[in-house]
């Protein structure tokens, strides 16, 4: 989904999806409604208004809530790449999981305290402030204390992973000393309380109207990550007893940089049914040729053009050592914005390009360790 990059702090790439439009409206929206129930004169202007700056401290109560998550993570040595503010909530893209699981928990548990603090920070102000305030200004403090305290408790739910499921997982690392079986018990905390927040806003939706169906939403949106979430640990656990090069497409189908594109579709894509392949000029991998840049060219041309001249550099794919393990595999292409998702596997010692992960062989990888597991132990 489309991305606007709003800017950086300590270094953490700050990127707003096209999604969190949609809540600061929503939630303007409910802070206005509020203040209509409250005051039924008020004008349309002053409405706008609080709606809009209700939305606004709610964007920026996220991040805040995000940026401590950040850099907290960064004071522990973890890597952050970027904060990433969504529909419901914001996610902060550390490249690496906590090393121990007490920072895990300061790590996960410094979110929710600091949406509690804000919370309770703005309705302390709100009540030593004069009676004579403009209502607008109480109405705005009085929502935006209560959504921080409200976004703080939503995230202390022990499902993981969300913060409190994170914590409980912790716990459980801490106690069993196996990282796989806590994920897996935090996992199935959490899916029952994604099922619990469906059945819930069901039963909301049937008594009360639509505003049940914001918890489905939130109830199903929780099940997929904790899913995701589940699997991408197991998987990372399973590969990490891989090697990079262990991980490689084989056997290696390379087109030579001279071929047209033509003979490319004739003699590669249409026979072997792979979306991509390597390039190769004089033994040595130099591009990668995918589907997609055929497309580009007009239908005419093809028989003219040669691969050498559609292909993409190699620079625009990320890269990995052969003796990386399959764990790094793995993160690079949770991180990987590039399309098709693909993976350079060098060599270490001169940089030699030995060959390529794709997708494909990440599944292939993890069924040959369901076939062998006493090789992926
Ligand atoms: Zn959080």
């Amino acid at each position: 989904m489309l991305n606007i990059k709003i800017g950086k702090i300590y270094g953490i790439e700050i990127k707003l999806r096209i999604s969190t439009l949609l809540i600061i409206g929503l939630v303007g929206f409910y802070a206005a409604n509020f203040y209509a129930i409250l005051v039924p004169t008020v004008s349309l202007i002053d409405l706008l208004l609080v709606g809009i700056i209700n939305g606004l401290i709610i964007l920026a109560s996220i991040l805040v809530h995000e940026l401590a998550h950040s850099i907290v993570a960064q004071r522990y040595g973890l890597k952050v790449k970027e904060i990433e503010l969504y529909l419901f909530g914001g996610a902060s893209k550390i490249e690496e999981e906590p090393r121990t699981p007490k920072s895990e928990i300061i790590i996960s548990a410094v979110g929710p305290l600091s949406s509690l603090i804000i919370g309770g920070l703005l309705l302390i102000f709100l009540f030593t402030l004069p009676l004579s305030l403009p209502l607008g200004v109480v109405i705005t403090l009085f929502y935006s204390g209560i959504s921080n305290i409200g976004l703080g408790f939503f995230n202390l739910f022990p499902a993981f992973p969300v913060d409190g499921g994170r914590i409980l997982r912790a716990i459980l690392w801490a106690k069993r000393k196996n990282l796989v079986a806590a994920t897996k018990t935090a996992s199935r905390v959490g899916t029952f309380f994604a099922y619990g927040l469906i059945v819930y806003g069901f039963i909301q939706f049937l008594l009360f109207g639509l505003n049940g169906i914001w918890l489905i939403l939130i109830g199903t949106f929780l099940n997929n990550q904790t899913k995701q979430s589940y699997l991408q640990v197991l998987n990372e656990e399973t590969l990490s007893h891989l090697n990079a090069k262990d991980m490689i497409s084989v056997p290696r189908l390379e087109i030579p940089f001279n071929l047209t594109l033509l003979e490319a579709i004739s003699q590669f894509f249409m026979l072997y049914k792979k979306e991509y392949f390597p390039v190769i000029k004089n033994g040595l991998i130099i591009g990668i040729i995918h589907i997609d840049d055929i497309k580009k060219v007009p239908v005419e041309q093809r028989s003219e053009f040669i691969v050498g001249y559609a292909m993409r550099k190699l620079n625009d794919f990320p890269s990995i050592y052969d003796d990386d393990s399959g764990k790094q595999v793995m993160k690079k292409f949770v991180q990987m914005e590039s399309k098709p998702q693909l993976l350079i596997v060098k060599e270490h010692r001169d940089d030699f390009i030995l060959g390529l992960i794709g997708k494909d062989d990440l599944v292939s990888s993890l069924r040959f360790c369901q076939l062998n597991p006493e090789k992926c132990q």
